[in-house]
């Protein structure tokens, strides 16, 4: 039985339902449950569709499914900053390439650098969350010069000439003619956040970062800046006005989901197939374990799972073809 448009209308699927309802990354209870962030009482932003709220999970769980919450991550976490917007509503978003160009840092709330920044977004969030423990917010800094600001822009902050005194004005953006002055303007230690500064300057006007280790990767390498060198990810913060804007934890879409076999059948706390049940998006709980290896960890094993529901529904089609009236064969049968 549906609900469409406040109407109920029963259908009959004749082969089999795939659930693809997206996950749940609306579901605040979900969330409670899994979010560690969230468990400790703080804030979760998402940009995923509103509508993404479990009803799949909910459904495979009422007919025997499983909610797997064995991966090693609930969600595949992005770090966020909240827009505000003319209207009184507030943006989302996310924040992928900024963290990796040359002359941005990213602090703690105690104003100290916390992970290697041009990492995953998804890498980054666990970090965000661990440094945030016993803190009252889970949240980070990103902090970037003048030079790199106009340069590459950070966040919504669009570069040159694009200006920057409507995310000043709305206070996305905070600034500081000395890091110092900044350091108070977003309520950081000035004497920490000076030290963390001058300690990363040091070494990174070599174009090295040797307590995290920036630019070591490939996957730093790229959302750096190709034509800065020695190391395409690291500058030091070097001439003011500095700048601030805070990340928060968000995510692209669920992890963890409705268990599922090679087939996409939903399973039961056993491991047999319910019969006719499949699962694809993130509905299904991610076959990455709950780690990001690289990027479409989402869409790749969405579309290759829907492509495997699909098969297996044909294939098992044809092997028992449907012993069903003339009206029941019409693709949808609706009362
Ligand atoms: C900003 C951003 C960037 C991203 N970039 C990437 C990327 O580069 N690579 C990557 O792999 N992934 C990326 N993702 C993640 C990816 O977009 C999602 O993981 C993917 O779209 C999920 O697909 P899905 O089909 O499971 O869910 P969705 O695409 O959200 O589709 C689910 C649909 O089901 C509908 N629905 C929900 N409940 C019901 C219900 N009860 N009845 C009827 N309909 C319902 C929803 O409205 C929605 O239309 C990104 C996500 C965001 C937000």
């Amino acid at each position: 039985m549906l609900e469409r448009d406040g109407q109920r209308v029963s259908v009959k699927a004749r082969h089999g339902v795939v659930l693809a309802s997206g996950g749940f990354p609306h579901n605040l209870e979900r969330r409670k449950e899994t979010y560690p962030h969230v468990k400790a009482g703080h804030g979760h932003f998402s940009p995923t569709p509103q509508t993404n709220v479990g009803d799949g999970t909910r459904m495979a769980e009422e007919v025997g499914g499983v909610f797997d919450k064995t991966l090693s991550n609930a969600a595949a976490w992005t770090p966020m900053s909240l827009v505000p917007r003319k209207d009184g509503t507030t943006g989302i978003m996310p924040h992928f390439i900024d963290r990796a160009k040359p002359g941005v840092i990213a602090v703690s709330l105690d104003g100290k650098r916390f992970a290697n920044e041009a990492n995953s977004y998804h890498d980054l969030v666990q970090a965000m969350i661990a440094a945030s423990k016993g803190k009252p917010e889970t949240a980070c800094w990103l902090i970037a010069d003048h030079a790199a600001i106009r340069h590459y822009g950070l966040g919504f902050v669009k570069p040159f000439p694009m200006p920057l005194g409507p995310h000043l004005r709305n206070g996305y953006l905070k600034r500081g003619k000395m890091i110092e002055d900044l350091a108070k303007q977003i309520g950081v230690d000035p004497a920490t956040l000076a030290a963390t500064v001058r300690q990363y300057n040091e070494t990174a006007q070599y174009g090295r970062d040797p307590e995290f280790g920036r630019g070591s990767k490939a996957y730093n390498r790229y959302q750096g800046d190709a034509l800065h060198t020695p190391n395409p990810c690291v500058a030091p913060l070097a001439n003011g006005p500095f700048y601030a804007l805070k990340l928060v934890p968000g995510d692209l879409g669920s992890f963890m989901g409705i268990r599922t076999n090679e087939h996409a059948q939903v399973v039961s706390r056993d491991g047999d197939p319910i019969p006719g049940l499949y699962a694809a998006g993130n509905d299904a709980a991610s076959i990455m374990g709950g780690e990001y290896n690289g990027a479409g960890i989402t869409l790749g094993p969405g579309l290759t799972f829907g492509y495997v529901a699909g098969n297996h529904i044909a294939d098992h089609v044809q092997a028992t073809p449907p012993k069903a009236s003339a009206a029941a064969r019409e693709p949808l049968a609706m009362h």
